[in-house]
């Protein structure tokens, strides 16, 4: 602060408060004049000049000084304000809203510098414009009506407005507009605004994608529904056709249940009870059977059948082919079904009453037939509501074909093995022909030569030689005794009525018993016995048994040379006594094997001819055996020898 005289020499203190004021570093230094010049004119002069004050001399010091301290607060507020509205100046200035400040005629009192930046202005050009240079045609109108609606007093908080920029280019703001008055007057509006141009073009843009996307998704959606669609088709025909395959898969496991039925076993009572139940627990049905038809198929004649009363089936059979609707079905030869059998007008009259009791309703019935020759008939019936489906109805037709092959191969069968049996009767008689032509006529020729040779009157024979011719008869009416008796015994076996006189044997005791017979029989031979003593006992016909054994040493030696061994061997193993007869002979081929223990079987081979006999002897040792519930079997090797060995169940109680 300066207090400055007026009246100076060389320069008055108007001068130097003129160079104050000129120059900008001390134009705002306060002056206040003190001086003894006080008219007016001095006054308004100094005031004009730039002075704060002006003090008239003499003057007191408290007032000088209390004029000084209230420049001096002056100041400082002045100071203060202008601090104060450099602040706002600064915040608005460099607000990125655009701010703007109009007055009554559409005159800019104020705009920040984004808003200048906005719409391209220089600070110079702005007083010149007016607010509609600024406001888009589009928003013209809109802004006309926010315009009256502020000078009526409303604070618009949000007002969207286009701008048009110097250079032509469209911004887009959005703000507030307010209105200030003083004391009652308008005296400008005031408007706050964000460029929301960017903003807007990315709205516009994600509406734009978002109505893209959701066209996108609409045909997605729509693509989706279709291929949904098909989806839902293809899995409904996959479902169908899975449910087919399963259905099948049914019916095969059903009938490859069935074919195995009737496959494990031969006898055709058991095949068609199996194949039955199969049939209705597949079906899954309590009533049905299965009819046959009597041999010149006029009528059924056996059944068997399932929940159907065993008086009923008795007093319905024979049924005749043509009555009723089973026998309808074997008569047409055609699958026959019936939705409500109690309906039906070719229901059996006395069927129907067990019929209505049992609450029955569909029969299916199938005929059987093989080569276009009725068998019989299989059906089946439901209970209750329940009705048979298409798919049913087939798979009981499939069943009847199986059972009709089931039926038509037992016959087969029973005509094959009566063939067979005629066969072997046949062979058997030819056989048996040839044995007695041949093995009883070397005998009888050989005694009748000899006996018609004693007879001879005109001969007179020795003593010795009349022995010798009746040795020989003896020896030949033995061999004679022993072909009868085998064909005895054989026919006695066939027939089953060959006496076992069962009891405790011993087999050591027994070898004891034969040892003489034995050493005769195998006088040339090395004949050796193996037999522990302490055997347990057999339930067996001791004679029987005694036959056996010399039969198969007989045997053993008549197929080895002279001076091998013929070993007898006897061993406990299992509950069981094995007997075993081997020998260094001929041995037998392995395709006879098994044939050796048939009836007349003979081995044709020079040492076989040699032997005389019937091939009854190991047929008659195998019949033994079985009756005694044993086994016999050999091992051989043709050239080395045989081992003919049978065993027998040891006696009850006794271990082995
Ligand atoms: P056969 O009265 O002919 O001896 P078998 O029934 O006892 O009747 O025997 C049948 C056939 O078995 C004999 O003809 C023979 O060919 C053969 N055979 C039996 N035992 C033996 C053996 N130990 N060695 C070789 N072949 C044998």
């Amino acid at each position: 602060m300066i207090l400055l005289d007026v009246m100076m020499p060389g320069l008055n203190g108007f001068e130097v408060l003129d160079i104050l004021r000129a120059n900008p570093k001390t134009r705002n230094i306060k002056v206040i004049m003190l001086t003894a010049l006080t008219q007016v004119e001095d006054k308004v002069r100094a005031f004009a000049a730039g002075a704060c004050d002006y003090i008239g001399k003499p003057c007191e010091t408290a007032e000088l000084l209390a004029r000084v301290e209230l420049q001096l607060n002056l100041k400082r507020t002045e100071a203060a304000l202008r601090e104060s509205e450099e602040r706002y100046r600064d915040l608005f200035e460099n607000a990125s809203d655009l701010i703007q400040s109009v007055a009554i005629d559409g005159t800019f009192t104020y705009v920040n510098r984004a808003w200048r930046e906005a719409l391209g202005y220089t600070e110079d050009e702005v007083p010149r414009l007016s607010i509609f240079d600024i406001i888009h045609p589009d928003s013209q109108a809109h802004c006309r009506e926010l315009f009256q609606r502020v000078v009526a007093g409303e604070d618009i908080t949000i007002a969207e407005i286009r701008f048009v920029t110097k250079h032509g280019l469209k911004i887009e703001v959005e703000g507030s507009v307010s209105c200030l008055f003083e004391n009652g007057k308008f005296v400008r509006t005031r408007g706050i605004f964000r460029d929301v141009t960017e903003r807007k073009r990315m709205e516009r843009e994600l509406e734009c994608y978002r109505n893209q996307l959701e066209e996108m998704v609409r045909e997605k959606t729509a693509n989706l529904v279709m291929v949904n669609q098909r989806l839902q088709r293809e899995i409904a025909e996959r479902k169908g056709t899975e449910k087919r395959v399963l259905q099948r898969n049914q019916e095969l496991a059903a009938l490859n249940a069935i074919a195995q039925t009737i496959n494990q076993s031969v006898d055709l009572n058991e095949v068609l009870n199996n194949s039955l139940d199969k049939t209705l627990e597949i079906l899954n049905v309590r009533h049905g059977g299965i009819g046959l038809l009597d041999s010149d198929a006029q009528c059924l004649a056996s059944a068997v059948v399932r929940g159907i009363d065993d008086d009923l089936v008795q007093t319905l059979l024979p049924w005749k082919v043509g009555e009723g609707i089973l026998g309808r079905t074997v008569q047409l030869g055609e699958p026959l079904f019936i939705e409500s059998a109690i309906d039906s007008p070719h229901a059996h009259p006395q069927a129907l009453g067990f019929a209505v009791s049992e609450r029955l309703r569909s029969v299916m019935a199938v005929p059987l037939k093989a080569n276009g020759k009725a068998l019989g008939v299989v059906f089946a019936l439901t209970e209750g509501n329940r009705v048979f489906t298409p798919e049913e109805r087939n798979l009981l037709v499939t069943i009847g074909h199986q059972i009709s092959t089931a039926i038509r191969k037992d016959q087969l069968f029973t005509q094959a093995s009566r063939t067979q049996r005629l066969e072997e009767l046949d062979r058997l008689r030819t056989a048996l022909v040839a044995c007695v032509s041949h093995e009883l006529r070397t005998p009888l020729t050989s005694i009748k030569g000899l006996a018609s040779t004693l007879t001879q009157s005109d001969v007179a024979w020795t003593p010795e030689d009349q022995r010798e011719f009746l040795s020989i008869i003896d020896r030949q009416s033995d061999v004679l005794t022993r072909i009868v008796g085998d064909l005895i015994e054989t026919s006695q076996l066939q027939a089953g009525i060959m006496k076992m006189e069962k009891g405790e044997c011993f087999i050591p005791k027994l070898l004891d018993r034969l040892a003489s017979q034995l050493h005769a029989l195998t006088g040339k031979h090395r004949f050796e016995a193996r037999v522990p003593i302490d055997l347990p006992p057999v339930h067996a016909d001791e004679m029987r048994i005694g036959e056996i054994i010399t039969n198969l040493v007989s045997n053993a030696a008549a197929y080895s040379d002279e001076g091998t061994r013929i070993t007898l061997e006897a061993e406990a193993v299992d509950g069981h006594i094995t007997l075993s007869v081997s020998d260094e002979g001929i041995g037998i081929p392995p395709e006879y094997i098994e044939k050796v223990f048939d009836q007349f079987f003979r081995l044709e081979s020079g040492v076989a001819r040699r032997k005389g006999g019937t091939g009854l002897g190991l047929s008659i040792c195998k019949g033994i055996v079985k009756a005694h519930s044993g086994e016999i079997w050999v091992e051989s090797e043709p050239g080395k020898g045989s081992v003919f060995r049978f065993k027998l169940p040891v006696m009850n109680g006794h271990g082995s």
